[in-house]
């Protein structure tokens, strides 16, 4: 059955609730093919995918090594449960994360995005305590950084910050001990110093760190809240303060995660390995649903024991560990290893750089923060002032949807637009991506 766009709109608006949108407002876009950076729509017409399919795809689309792998593991079986059973390609994937990973971090937790990668390891910090030698039960609450994202489920969203997400659902989630962001300024303008914003980490740990789990923090840049970086040191200092505190730390690399900030991880950058790292998007290269929790030995012993002795990690999903998953994601680390992804990404990254320098010369442009291959633009009613326009006005995506017609998409928050593309994008594309995107900002200023 062949339909028409009209009728797949009218479906569209009638049968699907799209996340984060307002479906009363809600102008479809059917996309149907891709193809490396592209993304083609129902009538043939071709668009940079800017956003990287919500911030996840790595190596472009339908790349022949990941179409190839998914293939070959179709041929053998799609899906077992790793619920007391195995199978051989997520065992080698297993082995394969591990590898790359932080030192140390070999135990892994499959489970299927990246809010439950968060909740994984949350519910692992919390349980951890109380099968610690010796144990410590007080220990039940989390240290967050306002303006986090971490996911929509409720323990992602407890610990979550970005208030117009989180704040309707208050009253279902646990309150974290949150922190100032990192890197942002405060009511009169000023950006804390990196010390400022450890001395307040130190002084919630000097109270609170015989009832604090674990910090959980974005490493390095927080995404949904505006693309929000921290400066150089935070996040090694975070390490340190939590070890002298005995607290545990969850990095959420969600994100971060292979390749973003430049690096396979965003905590390379600073030199340190934390108790927890929850991977999911760009896991799979932006293919398919699947997210790791990995974690070290001591944790893990933490869990073992007698049936009887009731120490196991009850919590799971039914697509953890999805073999196709897990075979396309060989493949990715693959192409990572083999193309020198993370090499030729250096000087796409100085690119995007060149493009920050031009988006700040705008009129209708005030800061604009980049973290290795991702880029916000905030969007200003005056540049002198930095004052932002009304909310109600949706600058953001305003500018996106003129982009759009430009052949760029891009997703806003709030008014920041947001440059992120997959790694595998060539300069020109880039080069046309930016185009594509300055046209929009001058555009939704008229
Ligand atoms: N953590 C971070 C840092 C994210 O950016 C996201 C999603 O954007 C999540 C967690 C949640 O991931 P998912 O949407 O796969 O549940």
């Amino acid at each position: 059955m062949t339909l028409s766009r009209a009728e797949l709109e009218h479906w569209d608006r009638h049968h699907v609730w799209h996340a984060f949108t307002q479906m009363q407002e809600y102008e479809p876009l059917l996309i149907e093919q891709g193809e490396g950076a592209w993304l083609i729509d129902v009538d043939g017409n071709r668009y940079l995918d800017g956003s990287a399919s919500m911030w996840c795809n790595v190596h472009g689309h339908r790349h022949p090594r990941l179409d190839a792998a998914l293939v070959a593991q179709a041929g053998k079986v799609a899906h077992t449960t790793n619920l007391g059973l195995s199978n051989p390609t997520t065992i080698e994937f297993a082995r394969r994360l591990a590898a790359v990973a932080p030192p140390g971090l070999d135990r892994i937790f499959f489970s299927d995005d990246g809010s439950t990668a968060i909740e994984a390891a949350l519910k692992m910090a919390f349980q951890f305590w109380r099968q610690a030698d010796p144990a410590q039960p007080a220990k039940t609450r989390f240290i967050a950084i306002d303006e986090a994202y971490h996911g929509d489920t409720l323990g992602a969203v407890g610990v979550g910050g970005v208030d117009r997400f989180t704040a309707m659902f208050e009253p279902l989630t646990f309150s974290p001990i949150r922190l100032r962001p990192p890197g942002l300024p405060d009511a009169t303008g000023r950006i804390p110093t990196c010390e400022e914003s450890l001395a307040e980490l130190e002084n919630a740990l000097q109270k609170h760190g015989h009832e604090v789990a674990a910090v959980v923090m974005e490493p390095l840049v927080q995404m949904a809240g505006g693309i929000i970086v921290h400066p150089r040191g935070y996040l090694a200092g975070v390490r340190e303060l939590t070890r002298e505190h005995g607290v545990l730390l969850i990095l959420d690399e969600v994100a971060t995660g292979f390749g973003r900030t430049g690096t396979m991880f965003a905590c390379e950058q600073e030199d340190l390995v934390p108790d927890f790292l929850c991977l999911a998007k760009g896991l799979t290269a932006g293919y398919l649903p699947m997210a790791a929790t990995l974690t070290h030995g001591v944790i893990w012993d933490a869990f073992l024991g007698t049936h009887a002795e009731a120490r196991a990690f009850y919590h799971g999903h039914t697509y953890g560990g999805n073999p196709l998953a897990a075979a396309v994601s060989l493949a990715s680390l693959d192409i990572f290893h083999e193309d020198r992804v993370l090499e030729s990404l250096q000087p796409k990254i100085a690119r995007l750089t060149d493009h920050a320098r031009r988006f700040s010369a705008l009129d209708g442009v005030g800061h604009t923060r980049q973290c290795g291959f991702v880029l916000g633009i905030d969007l200003v009613a005056d540049k002198a002032k930095g004052r932002r326009h009304p909310w109600y006005e949706q600058r953001g995506r305003r500018a996106c949807l003129a982009a759009r017609k430009h052949g760029a998409i891009v997703r806003p928050l709030g008014d920041t637009v947001v440059i992120m593309p997959p790694l595998c994008i060539a300069e020109s594309e880039l080069d046309q991506l930016a185009e594509a995107v300055e046209k929009g900002v001058l555009e939704a200023d008229r």
